[in-house]
């Protein structure tokens, strides 16, 4: 296990996939009973883009930094987001935006950057009247990647908010362990390296689980958009396992020609919810106008028909 999510954060890609991340989870907390998020690769919740694995790479450059500049200079000429019908694109960045202010209250220049354990707990909904509190399960196997994670959490104010669970642990064997239980409202995130052999087919092999162990459940996959005949294949598998309701997202930032070169962010949705793809159609241009992306593409194909 090499990978250190520290020296990536804030790039383009993982911008786009927090972005999405966000307006799932605020349209899944919009309404209905307790939520689960089970996130199985949860890496370390914040990253200081002052440290030096982060100014090592400079990745965030071309992606927070850019995003957050942008969104401040479209919020001179636009009203505020609210919590109004959408009116404006840039309203489907408001439950992003709003995580990454609390974060930086000095507004001009972003330094905080959270991951998505850390998202989800700004997003997800306290215990109230009558009402359990949404539940954030995370997993993370690297020791020392936990112990960051368990010390941004032991910081953190326990009420209001989410109730909290950290593991450190394989994250497809806690999804084996952890799934909620049919009928229960819930969204896995599965955000894995792949630097090890075999974690395309531990993806198949936990939608399959999904599919048939929590039937209707909801999980969202990131993937990177890079090798174009192992994303054909890994689609045509998950196709195979005849899980309903599987859709693929991609949000493409550069030329999509070299296998060795990060081209954008890929998303497969297990159940997503109702009308996401009309949604996406219009929040992935929007982030590729503000990350001035060199060669932008978006597309959204559903892998297997939903069931309604
Ligand atoms: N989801 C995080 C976010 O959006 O902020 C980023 C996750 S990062 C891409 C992947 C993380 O998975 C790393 O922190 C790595 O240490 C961890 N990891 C690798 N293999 C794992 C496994 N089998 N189970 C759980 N965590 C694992």
């Amino acid at each position: 296990m090499n990978y250190r999510h520290a020296f990536h954060a804030g790039n383009a890609c993982d911008v786009v996939k927090h972005a999405a991340f966000s307006l799932v989870l605020k349209t899944l907390t919009s309404k209905g009973g307790p939520l689960t998020v089970l996130d199985t690769h949860a890496g370390a919740g914040i990253y200081d883009l002052q440290d030096a694995e982060a100014l090592k790479t400079g990745e965030s450059q071309q992606g927070i930094a850019r995003l957050w500049k942008g969104l401040q200079k479209e919020m001179e000429t636009e009203s505020l987001p609210s919590s109004s019908p959408l009116t404006s694109p840039l309203d489907l960045l408001a439950p992003y935006q709003t995580v990454l202010a609390r974060l930086n209250p000095e507004g001009n220049t972003l330094r905080f950057y959270p991951g998505s354990p850390l998202v989800a707990r700004e997003i997800l909904r306290p215990a109230q009247e009558g009402t359990s509190a949404d539940r954030l399960v995370a997993c993370e196997l690297h020791s020392e990647t936990f112990s960051t994670l368990q010390n941004l959490f032991r910081r953190l104010p326990v009420a209001p908010g989410p109730e909290v669970q950290l593991h450190r642990r394989d994250g497809y064997e806690a999804l084996k362990a952890l799934m909620p239980k049919p009928g229960e409202r819930g969204l896995v995130l599965i955000d894995p390296p792949y630097e090890e052999e075999g974690e395309w087919d531990r993806l198949t092999t936990a939608v399959r689980d999904i599919g048939r162990r929590w039937p209707g459940g909801r999980a969202m996959i990131w993937y990177p958009l890079k090798d174009r005949s192992t994303i054909w294949r890994w689609h045509e598998s998950l196709r195979a396992e005849g899980v309903p309701g599987l859709l693929a997202a991609e949000c493409r930032l550069e030329e999509d020609a070299r296998s060795d070169r990060l081209a954008g962010t890929g998303l497969v949705f297990v159940n997503p919810p109702w009308r996401l793809e009309e949604t996406l159609v219009q929040l992935f241009p929007l982030l590729q106008r503000l990350l001035d992306a060199p060669c932008p593409g978006t597309s959204l194909t559903w892998i297997t028909p939903s069931r309604d």
